[in-house]
Parts: C-alpha cells; structure tokens; sequence
C-alpha cells in the first residue's frame, strides 16, 4: 500500500533477476521513508552543524530541526510536553538509561515482575538492577503456546501487590506479536505503587500510542523499526519521573555548572544528552514520526486485513504450528477456544513446522528472495518455557501486500511438497542407491549437475539420506563441532566417519563431505581442501551466515581425524618393521 515511499522496493526495480525482494523481517527492522532519508540528506547537505551551541545559521537551523523532531515524537505518543522526549541510540540505551538511573529509595516493593515475552533489551538490565539491590525477579505467565489472554491476564491481577517494586513490559511482544492490555494493567499497577516501564519497540510502527492514556512512568522504542533510521531511539518518562532519575551518561552539553569536584545538571532532557547527539537521526525520526502519526488509522486496517489473510493461508498447512495470540485467532482448523474475541496481534507471527528445520526453510525462502527470522528473536526464556528451540518469524509493515504474502505461502508449500517427494523417491530407490553409493562421488556430481537452487536444493536433501548417521549415544560433547546454528556431531564410529545435524541442508553437505573423505582414505590421501570441493561443487554461496563456521569446523574435524589416523597408521607401520 505504501510501498512507493519505500526506496529499498524500487531497487533494481526493472531487473527481474534481481527484483525479488519479499521483505518479511519488520519485526527486526523496518525499510526507510523516502522522507526520513531525503530530510537526513538535506540536513547533511544544507546545515550540518552541532546543536545547542553555535550562533551561526547552520548551528540555528540544526537545532531548530533537532527540536521540531522531539515535537513530532511528542505529538506521535501524545506525551504532555516535549521535555518528556529524551532521545538515545536505541531502546536498548533507553531502557539501560532507566535501570542505571532509578534510585532503589523511588521503589516501594522487592520484587521486579517481567512479561515471560520479554527481549533481552528488557529483561537484562532488570536482571542487574535486582542483583544490585537484592531483589527478586518473576515471571508474568502466557499459556503453553504463547497466548495472553483474560485467562493470562486474572492471573496477573492476582501478581500484582505491594510487593510489586516495577514492571518491565512490552507493549507488543517481538517473538510472538502479542499486544498486551497495557492501559488495565498499568491502572491496577498504580493502585500499588508499582513503576511502570514499557517497551514499545514494536508497537509504533503498527498501533496507536498515547502514554497519557496508558499512564506508563516510562516507555521506549527504536527509530528503526517505525521507519525511521538506526542509532536513534527515545526514551520518555513522566517530567517528574525524568527529574528524579539520575543521568547516566555524563559529558558536555547536560550540565549547568561544572567545577573539579561538583556538577549541576540541566533539566530533562538535555540532562540526558550528553555529547554530540544523533542529529540526522533524530531529524530522520522526527520525519518517521510524522509519516505513522498521519497514516496509523490506515496502516492498522491494512496489515489487520494482510495478518488474517496470512493466519488463513499459513493454517493451511497442517503441520504448522503458531505461537502467541494469532494461534488464538479462529481459522477454519483451529475452533477458538480462547476467551477474548478482540485483534490482539500485530501482523507478526510466529510458528514452527513438525519435523522440518526452520532453518532449512528460511534458507530455501532466502534462496527465493524472501527475507524472515529463525531463532530465540532475543527472548530466549520465551523460548524455553514454550519448549522450542526457536520459530519462524514472518513480520509485516505498511509496505507489505497480499502478494507478498502469496509468494511467501506458494514457497512454502513449494518446500514441504519438495521435501515429501524427495521422502516417497527416496523409498522407492532405496536399494538402487545403496549399490550406486558404491561409485565414486555419486553424491557430488548429482549436486554439480544441477542448475539453480531448487535441484541443488533436492539433490542436497537427497544427499542428506544418504549420511552415516552418528548414533546418539556418540552425540557428545567430545564429538560435538561449534559455530553452526544447529547442533552438529562429527567422529568416527566403527572406523568410519559418521555424522549428524537436526538441519537437512547441513545433513546433506556434511554427507558429501564423507563422501569424499572416505574416498580420500582408501587412496591414502591426507591433505585436501575440503572448503575449496565445495566451492567446486558449487555449494559455498548456499551456506548461511550462521552455519559457515560450523562447516567450516566440521572440515577442521574430519581434517583432525585422518591426520591422527595416518600417523597411527605410520606408527602401526614403523613398530612392525
Ligand atoms: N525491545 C524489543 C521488543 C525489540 O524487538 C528490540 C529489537 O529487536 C529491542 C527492544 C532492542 O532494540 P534496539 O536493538 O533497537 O535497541
């Protein structure tokens, strides 16, 4: 729908190679505005300059742009006045800033009471601040799947007391999509004196956001997930809540007086502003704030309609699994059985796949221009208690469209019929492949004849079928081999090499890599270039970012073991003669 304002769409826009960019991966960054970046691109341009400090024209200008920006972000979140607006680098700092500047005499209880949902950004520096202060942590529950619902939410009622000293919440969870009920839980949290700290990184982009109605002490985000450039967050507070905490980053421009053993500071914000801010950033935010501030009623209604189209289309596909509130939505599989009706989710969702690697799929999504996240999504004990490893995260954004998510669906399912036909070839050929295993590199040339991603892909899975699986009691630490996103084991069990990944895709390299190792040792060679064969066969620009290494290491293994073995051999050899 707004899609032209997107630049990043438009590259290489007659180039139908290159064209397929099917960006799902708003959750952990959104596209830039054609306005955020021309209005960052004047500045630069036209009246670079410090802040607060020149008299010259440019030094003015900057400043004045510098200011109008916390203005629009105030008018954005509806925030009582723009002193309220402190800008940082991200919500990570902000969310630092307040942990590093509460003082524990502003607190009435003993416990810090975090949503089981949260990021890392908002569960680390509470970590620290109850180990700082000999406090208790707990946990506001979901359900087993990730649902947040009246159930959830009594449940939390009943937590909330006066030894309650702050909660620390999303307004939308990044891992699971989850808008939480923040206006009825913080009123509850008030009766108790409880501080209020929100996190609403994900949430500006896609819902409207007033922290008066909200009534949250302090609430945070990131420029760069609502359109709006990297290195610029905010964090605003209550005037009173800002007066009271203590700034955290010290330096020039904050204060007021300074003398070698005294200090006195500015009135928020600037006494939060240390150094030389992130002028064009904050300019391009100001830009990202104004463009959702004008369009949110819009936005909301367009990725409502693009999130239940993608729920109809996913729960297709019964071996889908979804996390969080979506799950919760009524499709023509899943009866609701959830007590609250209303759109509790933003257009992010997460979900695994019965007996698939989402890794594999992500990788095979990737090789088709399709952008998505695999893994923790930094919420690693979301991921524990819901008993996963990590999902698949698809995230959609103003930009996103039905056909978007139409190419996304037809992969998918494109994947999981690859790999059920590769499964039904794989029995009928059975025996055939066992006797042809028997040649030389079977396994290698099928992989170098093919042409383009879908037959390396398939001859890759096939491959895979064909790997000595290493037994489980084998899967060790001593066997283990580090840096791949999935566990991977490699050794020797009954003097051959054997190995195992939960990923397919690694599976099937690691197979050909025996291949040919085994090859290597019955001709008597030590040295070869693993890594190079690869590259020969065509293969090193399939691996993923997050596996390099391990291959890598697994190449080093197999290296590490014929080598031992050659000098066993050679001493085997010398003790005879
Ligand atoms: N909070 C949430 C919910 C997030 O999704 C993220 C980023 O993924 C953060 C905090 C941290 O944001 P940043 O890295 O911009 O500081």
């Amino acid at each position: 729908m707004f899609k032209s304002r997107f630049p990043y769409f438009s590259v290489n826009a007659d180039d139908k190679n290159k064209n397929t960019r099917v960006y799902l991966d708003s959750a952990a960054t959104t596209q830039k505005l054609d306005s955020v970046l021309l209005a960052m691109d004047n500045y630069h341009q036209e009246y670079n300059a410090s802040v607060h400090r020149g008299a010259y024209q440019s030094a003015q200008l900057a400043t004045k742009a510098y200011e109008q920006a916390r203005v629009k972000i105030q008018q954005l979140i509806s925030a009582k006045k723009a002193d309220e607006v402190i800008f940082t680098s991200g919500a990570t700092e902000s969310i630092n800033m307040i942990a590093n500047g509460l003082s524990i005499n502003d607190l009435s209880g003993t416990t810090i009471l975090v949503m089981a949902s949260e990021h890392h950004a908002n569960l680390l520096p509470w970590q620290a601040f109850a180990k700082r202060h000999k406090l208790n942590m707990d946990v506001i529950e979901l359900s087993s799947d990730g649902i947040f619902s009246e159930r959830e939410l009594s449940r939390l009622y009943e937590q909330l007391s006066d030894d309650i000293a702050l909660i620390a919440i999303a307004h939308v969870s990044n891992a699971l999509g989850n808008i939480y009920p923040l206006e009825d839980i913080i009123e509850k949290a008030a009766k108790h004196n409880i501080v209020s700290v929100v996190d609403g990184t994900q949430a500006l982009a896609h819902i409207s956001v007033d922290v008066q109605k909200l009534n949250c002490d302090f609430y945070v985000f990131s420029g760069h997930k609502m359109y709006g450039p990297c290195g610029i967050g905010v964090l605003y507070g209550k005037y009173e809540a800002l007066t009271a905490l203590a700034p955290s980053k010290l330096g020039g421009e904050m204060v007021v007086d300074v003398d070698f053993s005294a200090v006195s500071f500015q009135m928020p914000p600037l006494k939060f502003e240390g150094g030389t801010p992130n002028i064009a950033g904050a300019i391009g935010l100001g830009e990202a704030a104004e463009f959702v501030k004008n369009n949110i009623e819009e936005i909301k209604r367009h990725e409502e309609k693009l999130h239940q189209y993608l729920i109809r289309q996913l729960s297709q596909f019964d071996s889908l699994i979804m996390v969080g509130n979506s799950a919760a939505l009524p499709t023509k599989n899943n009866i609701n059985n959830h007590d609250f009706s209303e759109h509790l989710s933003i257009g992010t969702l997460s979900f695994t796949v019965k007996n698939q690697q989402l890794n594999d799929l992500a990788l095979y999504l990737s090789q088709a221009g399709v952008a998505v996240r695999v893994g923790h999504h930094c919420a690693m004990p979301l991921m524990k208690r819901l008993k996963l490893q990590g999902t698949l995260r698809v995230s959609l954004a103003c930009y996103s469209d039905l056909k978007d998510i139409d190419y996304l669906i037809e992969h998918i399912s494109h994947f999981l019929r690859l790999d059920e036909s590769q499964a039904r070839l794989h029995a009928l050929t059975e025996t055939k492949s066992v006797d042809e295993n028997k040649q030389h590199f079977l396994l290698a040339s099928k992989v170098q004849q093919s042409r383009g991603w879908d037959n390396v892909y398939r001859q890759l899975l096939l491959a895979s079928k064909s790997l000595r699986i290493l037994p489980q009691e084998l899967r060790t630490s001593l066997t283990s081999v580090s840096g791949c996103e999935t566990d991977l084991w490699l050794a020797m069990a009954d003097d051959r090499f054997a190995a195992y990944s939960q990923s397919k895709v690694v599976r099937g390299i690691l197979a050909l890599l025996i291949e040919r190792a085994d090859h290597n040792i019955s001709c008597g060679i030590h040295d070869f270039d693993y890594l190079q064969y690869l590259e020969f066969l065509g293969l090193s620009h399939y691996f993923s970012e997050g596996r390099r290494d391990g291959i890598a290491n697994a190449i080093k293994t197999i290296d590490v073991i014929m080598k031992t073995n050659a000098n066993a051999n050679a001493n085997a050899k010398t003790n005879e003669d």
